[in-house]
Protein backbone atom coordinates (compact mmCIF):
# COMPACT_ATOMS: atom_id res chain seq x y z
CA UNK A 1 0.00 0.00 0.00
CA UNK A 2 1.15 3.46 -1.02
CA UNK A 3 1.53 5.96 1.75
CA UNK A 4 -0.88 8.49 1.54
CA UNK A 5 -0.08 12.56 2.31
CA UNK A 6 -3.01 15.51 2.21
CA UNK A 7 -0.90 18.35 2.36
CA UNK A 8 1.67 18.90 -0.37
CA UNK A 9 4.97 17.90 0.66
CA UNK A 10 7.94 20.48 0.84
CA UNK A 11 10.59 19.31 -1.03
CA UNK A 12 14.28 20.93 -1.09
CA UNK A 13 14.00 19.81 -4.88
CA UNK A 14 10.89 18.22 -5.96
CA UNK A 15 12.06 17.15 -9.42
CA UNK A 16 14.35 15.13 -8.61
CA UNK A 17 13.05 14.18 -4.83
CA UNK A 18 9.35 13.05 -6.24
CA UNK A 19 9.01 9.52 -6.56
CA UNK A 20 6.63 8.04 -9.35
CA UNK A 21 4.77 5.79 -7.66
CA UNK A 22 3.54 8.38 -4.46
CA UNK A 23 6.69 8.01 -2.39
CA UNK A 24 8.33 10.95 -1.58
CA UNK A 25 11.84 11.62 -0.05
CA UNK A 26 11.80 14.90 2.28
CA UNK A 27 14.48 16.06 4.10
CA UNK A 28 14.73 13.99 7.32
CA UNK A 29 14.71 15.43 10.69
CA UNK A 30 17.51 13.38 12.19
CA UNK A 31 19.39 9.88 11.92
CA UNK A 32 18.89 7.03 13.49
CA UNK A 33 21.39 5.59 15.88
CA UNK A 34 22.75 2.46 14.37
CA UNK A 35 23.47 1.06 17.53
CA UNK A 36 20.12 1.32 19.34
CA UNK A 37 17.70 2.57 16.77
CA UNK A 38 17.83 6.18 19.08
CA UNK A 39 17.75 9.17 17.72
CA UNK A 40 21.41 10.72 16.74
CA UNK A 41 22.35 14.78 17.48
CA UNK A 42 25.38 16.44 15.72
CA UNK A 43 27.38 16.96 18.00
CA UNK A 44 28.89 20.93 17.99
CA UNK A 45 32.83 21.59 17.47
CA UNK A 46 33.94 18.74 16.38
CA UNK A 47 36.44 19.01 13.65
CA UNK A 48 35.00 15.52 12.07
CA UNK A 49 31.10 15.50 11.46
CA UNK A 50 30.53 13.19 14.64
CA UNK A 51 27.38 11.91 16.13
CA UNK A 52 25.62 11.26 19.75
CA UNK A 53 22.53 9.29 20.17
CA UNK A 54 20.61 9.63 23.73
CA UNK A 55 22.26 7.04 25.34
CA UNK A 56 25.51 7.92 24.38
CA UNK A 57 26.63 6.16 21.31
CA UNK A 58 29.17 8.58 19.21
CA UNK A 59 29.64 7.74 15.58
CA UNK A 60 31.44 9.66 13.19
CA UNK A 61 29.15 10.50 9.68
CA UNK A 62 31.46 7.73 7.79
CA UNK A 63 30.63 5.55 10.76
CA UNK A 64 27.20 5.75 10.53
CA UNK A 65 27.17 5.58 6.59
CA UNK A 66 29.15 2.06 7.02
CA UNK A 67 26.25 1.05 9.56
CA UNK A 68 23.86 2.30 7.29
CA UNK A 69 25.08 0.36 4.04
CA UNK A 70 25.17 -2.84 6.49
CA UNK A 71 21.36 -2.48 7.46
CA UNK A 72 20.43 -1.82 3.65
CA UNK A 73 21.68 -4.59 2.86
CA UNK A 74 20.36 -6.52 5.45
CA UNK A 75 16.91 -5.16 4.89
CA UNK A 76 17.07 -5.83 1.21
CA UNK A 77 18.30 -9.54 1.79
CA UNK A 78 15.50 -9.71 3.87
CA UNK A 79 12.92 -8.51 0.92
CA UNK A 80 14.83 -11.02 -1.25
CA UNK A 81 14.05 -13.66 0.95
CA UNK A 82 10.07 -12.90 1.73
CA UNK A 83 9.76 -12.48 -2.33
CA UNK A 84 11.38 -16.33 -2.63
CA UNK A 85 8.95 -17.38 0.25
CA UNK A 86 6.19 -15.65 -1.49
CA UNK A 87 7.11 -17.35 -4.99
CA UNK A 88 7.52 -21.01 -3.53
CA UNK A 89 3.99 -20.59 -1.33
CA UNK A 90 2.17 -19.38 -4.82
CA UNK A 91 3.70 -22.26 -6.51
CA UNK A 92 2.51 -24.65 -4.10
CA UNK A 93 -1.05 -22.93 -3.68
CA UNK A 94 -1.33 -23.38 -7.49
CA UNK A 95 -0.49 -27.04 -7.22
CA UNK A 96 -3.15 -26.85 -4.63
CA UNK A 97 -5.66 -25.30 -6.12
CA UNK A 98 -4.76 -27.57 -9.94
CA UNK A 99 -5.60 -30.56 -8.17
CA UNK A 100 -8.55 -29.51 -6.84
CA UNK A 101 -9.36 -28.55 -10.55
CA UNK A 102 -9.47 -25.14 -9.63
CA UNK A 103 -7.80 -22.53 -11.90
CA UNK A 104 -4.04 -22.30 -10.72
CA UNK A 105 -3.24 -19.08 -13.38
CA UNK A 106 -3.71 -16.09 -10.54
CA UNK A 107 -0.87 -17.94 -7.98
CA UNK A 108 1.25 -18.90 -10.90
CA UNK A 109 1.49 -15.50 -12.30
CA UNK A 110 2.01 -14.17 -8.71
CA UNK A 111 4.85 -16.68 -8.32
CA UNK A 112 6.35 -15.42 -11.35
CA UNK A 113 5.73 -11.62 -10.59
CA UNK A 114 7.65 -12.46 -7.27
CA UNK A 115 10.65 -13.80 -9.02
CA UNK A 116 10.84 -10.91 -11.31
CA UNK A 117 10.72 -8.48 -8.87
CA UNK A 118 13.27 -10.32 -6.72
CA UNK A 119 15.76 -9.74 -9.91
CA UNK A 120 15.55 -6.44 -9.26
CA UNK A 121 16.12 -6.35 -5.77
CA UNK A 122 18.84 -8.84 -6.22
CA UNK A 123 20.36 -6.88 -8.79
CA UNK A 124 20.69 -3.80 -6.28
CA UNK A 125 22.14 -5.98 -3.89
CA UNK A 126 24.80 -7.04 -6.54
CA UNK A 127 25.63 -4.27 -7.85
CA UNK A 128 28.59 -2.10 -7.19
CA UNK A 129 27.98 0.90 -3.95
CA UNK A 130 30.45 3.38 -3.72
CA UNK A 131 31.64 3.43 0.15
CA UNK A 132 32.85 6.98 0.46
CA UNK A 133 36.13 6.75 2.99
CA UNK A 134 37.58 9.40 5.05
CA UNK A 135 40.26 11.37 3.22
CA UNK A 136 41.98 13.08 6.59
CA UNK A 137 45.52 14.91 6.12
CA UNK A 138 48.53 12.83 7.34
ZN1 LIG B 1 22.52 4.59 20.19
Amino acid sequence: MLPHSEASPTLQDPEDRDMDDGYTLEEPLTLGCPECGGVLRPLINEHVRSYRCHIGHVLTGEAVLAAQFSLFECRLGGCLALLNERASLCRKLAEDAASRGQDPTQYETAARECLERAQAVKALLESDWIQPAPDFPG
